[in-house]
């Protein structure tokens, strides 16, 4: 029924003894590195010490930061000859970090990944076409490898060249796609200048989307506009990257799978844990990893948890949508709030193209936003009160999400600049007066 019946629709106390002793594992193994080898000695930390969940919490967190001050050894738990690949953070928020895998790892990781593919409704027989950037970047290599296990005939396609993907598909039958839901909406876009149903001329069924936040109101549109089932597709490169946490069928959260991590919701504020069903920061301990495995790491995604069983049959927790991480936060007029509030609210208006951007600025001593929003090529050359109608719905749309009325600017399709990786949504010109909010918060 399941990819790995045996894991999937574990007992759930087998699973938490489980989790105990690969824990023990990984510290045991962990202690090989130099980080953790002078940590564990300060904190008198050995894999017996460790017996139950509780005791995790006296290992300190790793950040970043840690990450980064390490850089590039100081977590390798093996010797270099038993690293087979480095993979990177794509890097939106300050350097790059550095994962290292031996070939076990790569193998446990590419099993999770045909897993999540294999959940969704996926066969041997498939046709995927991974849209994803390839290279360092993990949604490339880490899905590539997972469908090959799958047994479907994978089209390492890459991302961008929007034209030639879509002969791609249509020539050899693309069945399942793996997309940044930002670019999705960009191929939407060029299906129909290029008048292509997907219903009538392509074969698409299903397509994960990930990589960066997105809403419901996003997945709609993509589903539809697609003719597809989509999938929201979790991960980060120092958990490996895709295949922490996927959704089933249910499609009612994200559903993280704990034989091979253990998930703690933290508030970020007080680092302390938050009770089931409040939002908070995910923490993530490898259960698994032999070439660098790290244990209690602060994604700083935000997110809520589901304790209550799926109805798919499976065991493993989910988790909600991630609202962000918290440093997309931005404070306008002393008001917080996340950019997926703002692309909720766009892509709920089928008015909306496929792209925004948030600009903000100091304007009379006054934080100042403009959202830029790009609409179809028939509003755009339509109607002048039709266009001034729909800036008005745009605009308090907006305000009933965010509290604060955003000056917004209606543009023409493909006027906006686009990423070919994640999209870059915030635009912040106000650090170089050098008194905004947002200064003490990056401080
Ligand atoms: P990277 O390590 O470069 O792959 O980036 C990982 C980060 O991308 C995560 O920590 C999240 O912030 C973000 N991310 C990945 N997948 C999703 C998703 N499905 N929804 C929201 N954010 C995501
Ligand atoms: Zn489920």
């Amino acid at each position: 029924m399941f990819w790995d019946n045996y894991n999937e629709a574990m007992d759930r106390s087998l699973l938490g003894k489980l989790q105990i002793k690969l824990l023990q594992e990984t510290i045991k193994r962990a202690t090989h590195s130099s980080y953790y080898s002078k940590l564990f000695k300060k904190e008198r930390i050995t894999p017996e010490s460790i017996k139950t969940l509780d005791d995790l919490r006296r290992i300190p967190f790793v950040t970043k930061d840690t990450l980064r001050e390490e850089y590039p050894y100081g977590f390798l738990a093996t010797s270099k000859d038993k690293i087979v690949r480095l993979h990177s953070s794509s890097g939106t928020t300050g350097k790059p970090t550095v994962i290292f895998h031996t070939a076990n790892d790569i193998s446990e990781w590419t099993g999770l990944l045909a897993r999540c593919m294999y959940m969704t409704g996926v066969r041997f027989g498939d046709v995927f076409q991974n849209m994803m950037g390839y290279g360092l970047f993990t949604g490339g290599l880490g899905f590539h490898y997972g469908a090959e296990r799958l047994g479907t005939l994978v089209i390492p396609a890459g991302p961008g060249n929007t034209k030639r993907q879509i002969m791609l598909m249509r020539e050899f039958e693309t069945t399942v796609i793996h997309i940044i839901p930002s670019y999705a909406l960009y191929l939407i876009k060029t299906l129909e200048e290029m008048n292509i149903d997907p219903t009538r001329d392509l074969h698409l069924q299903i397509g994960f989307l990930g990589a960066e936040p997105h809403s419901e109101a996003t997945r709609q549109r993509i589903e539809e506009g697609l003719g597809i089932n989509a999938y929201n597709s979790y991960g980060l490169s120092e958990m490996c990257g895709p295949g922490v946490a996927f959704e089933c069928q249910e499609k009612q959260g994200m559903h993280v799978w704990e034989d091979s991590y253990i998930l703690e919701v933290i508030d970020p504020k007080t680092m302390k844990p938050v009770k089931d069903g409040e939002e908070g920061e995910l923490v993530f301990t490898t259960l698994k990893r032999e070439g660098m495995p790290i244990l209690r790491y602060r994604t700083r995604d935000l997110a809520v948890v589901y304790p209550e069983p799926c109805a798919c049959g499976r065991t493993h927790r989910r988790i909600s949508r991630i609202k962000g991480r918290a440093d997309d936060m931005i404070i306008v007029k002393g008001v917080n709030m996340y950019p997926i509030q703002i692309e909720k609210t766009l892509m709920a208006i089928s008015e909306v193209g496929s792209n925004f951007q948030i600009i903000l600025d100091r304007k009379d001593d006054n934080d100042h936003m403009i959202v830029k929003v790009e609409v179809s090529n028939d509003v755009f050359q339509g109607d002048l009160k039709k266009l001034q109608n729909l800036r008005k719905r745009i605009v308090n749309g907006l305000y009933t999400e965010i509290l604060v009325t955003p000056e917004v600017e209606l543009v023409e399709p493909n006027s906006l600049p686009r990423s070919e990786g994640k999209a870059v949504r915030v635009i912040d010109n106000r650090d170089q007066w050098g008194d905004s909010e947002n200064d003490e918060l990056q401080a």
